[in-house]
């Protein structure tokens, strides 16, 4: 199902979008049904805008504590071979997450 603009995302972004002299036409986005705009010649959906780039700061953030913690676990390598694998199996876990994430994120 398709969410459309939520009320905050009407009253933050279409509103001072429409107030600071953008064109609103009568077409609407087919992603979420918010109205495009049209500025300096360029067509575009504030909230797909405004969504994309939360996701991805959403998604810095998820990235710089993975990298963190794979920075803690490379600095804290165990002595003992058992607790060394443990470690290390951890640290490729966490590679994983970070490639998958990073996919992800290149996606828009
Ligand atoms: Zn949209």
């Amino acid at each position: 199902m398709k969410k459309g603009p939520t009320e905050w995302e009407m009253r933050n972004i279409i509103m001072p979008l429409m107030l600071s002299g953008a064109k609103m036409l009568d077409r609407h986005c087919p992603k979420c049904g918010s109205p495009l705009f049209e500025k300096d010649g360029r067509v575009f959906c504030p909230v797909c805008e405004y969504r994309a780039k939360k996701r991805k700061a959403e998604m810095q953030g998820v990235e710089e504590r993975l990298m963190e913690k794979l920075n803690e676990l490379a600095n804290s390598l165990p002595e003992d071979i058992d607790e060394l694998e443990k470690h290390l199996r951890a640290m490729e876990k966490i590679i994983e997450l970070l490639e998958r994430y990073r996919k992800l994120g290149g996606g828009e």
